[in-house]
């Protein structure tokens, strides 16, 4: 799927970036453009890729702090630059966009779920979100923010891949200092997925029926609301009749430990795309494989395919569309709607100082 890119915000440049990075290393040509679009200078400074300032009137290159509304109104004033920006990166070959933001903080969580919808005002390819929810561990007005920002972004996009950041981070990393993993994995991920349907036929043959095609993992999201991917890899034998089970054992570890979004298995669609040398890719183990994803997700509607690619290692790709009513997702809506309820409570405290003590079991002394 050949795609352009654009970030929004800090995770948005720096996932954006990571993609187009992780493209050209392979080699796929899948990323044709990336744009970084910040409300904050310093941001933008070190990116590799091109960058655009917005608000620089109101905000002056400073950011917004954690207040999406504000960027929500920011991006709103400067659409036409931001649209006007990517017009020249937004060819005919381009088969869909991909707004990257991270949902919990101020410019991105604000600022994408506007920008997606300038996008599909404009053009006819399908505007994805790629979201990233933030951590537990992160505080309420992160929680709050990615709330808000999912339950706009979901409604304006053809489909919102969503990225939890505690999906992938190891046990010992910490918020923030994990960052730069994470990104990679995400990279490699997402940037299979994007990558997929772009396999051509060796010497210019044409490519096997097998193969994946980009109108799968399109329509794979078609069903609109939340999307999910997984990954996991193991080392292939040389006969595909040996790695029967490799393919079953990766699939199943791709949905049960390898998903954006931890357990959200239900889904409406999916696609799983076996990933290695041609000759090592066996037929009747994708099948199995593919059925068990059935089972495993309720959808009648699962796809498959391979993508050819020179390795030793053989790898299982799961694109799930439709996941939102996964419980994963329930949890996480919760923990913003409590996180909500909390930071109003802890305003009306604010403006009334007594109201901290109405909930307490203590009698005043007069
Ligand atoms: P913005 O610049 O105002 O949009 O704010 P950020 O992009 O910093 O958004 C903050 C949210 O994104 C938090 O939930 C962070 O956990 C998350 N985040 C920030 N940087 C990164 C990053 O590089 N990678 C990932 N995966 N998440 C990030």
């Amino acid at each position: 799927m050949k795609v352009v890119l654009v970030g929004v915000g800090q995770a948005g440049g720096k996932v954006a970036t990571a993609l187009a990075e992780f493209d050209a290393e392979m080699g796929f040509d899948a990323v044709r453009g990336a744009l970084a679009v910040n409300t904050a200078e310093a941001d933008l400074r070190s990116l590799p890729i091109d960058t655009l300032l917005i608000g620089q009137s109101r905000v002056n290159g400073h950011g917004v702090g954690g207040d999406n509304e504000l960027a929500a109104s920011l991006m709103d004033e400067d659409a036409t630059e931001v649209l006007d920006a990517l017009s020249g990166r937004i060819t005919a070959e381009a088969e869909a966009i991909f707004v990257v933001a991270g949902l919990g903080g101020g410019t991105g969580s604000g600022g994408a779920p506007v920008l997606v919808r300038e996008l599909r005002r404009v053009h006819d390819v399908p505007v994805y979100a790629l979201g990233v929810l933030p951590s537990r561990e992160e505080g309420a007005l992160y929680q709050v923010n990615a709330g808000r920002s999912l339950k706009t972004v979901v409604r304006e996009a053809d489909a919102t891949l969503l990225v939890d950041n505690d999906a992938w981070r190891a046990a010992d990393d910490s918020v923030g200092s994990g960052y730069d993993r994470i990104n990679r994995k995400l990279a490699r991920r997402v940037g299979l997925v994007l990558a997929a349907g772009e396999a051509t036929g060796e010497d210019g043959r044409d490519v096997p029926e097998s193969v994946v095609d980009t109108s799968e993992v399109i329509q794979t999201l078609r069903a609109g609301g939340i999307a999910a991917v997984g990954y996991a890899s193991a080392t292939a034998a040389p006969e595909a009749e040996e790695n029967i089970s490799a393919v079953m054992s990766t699939t199943r570890k791709a949905v049960m430990t390898g998903l954006s979004l931890p357990e959200a298995t239900e889904a409406d669609a999916a696609l799983l795309v076996a990933a290695g040398e041609p000759d090592r890719i066996p037929r009747k183990g994708v099948e199995r494989a593919r059925r068990w994803l059935e089972e495993e997700t309720g959808s009648a509607a699962v796809r498959g395919g391979d993508f050819p690619l020179s390795s030793d290692r053989i790898a299982a790709i799961v694109l799930l569309g439709g996941v939102e009513r996964s419980a994963r997702v329930e949890t996480f809506l919760e923990r913003a709607r409590e996180a909500a309820r909390e930071t109003d409570e802890l305003e009306q405290e604010r403006s009334d100082p007594a109201a901290a003590f109405d909930n307490e079991d203590l009698d005043g002394l007069f």
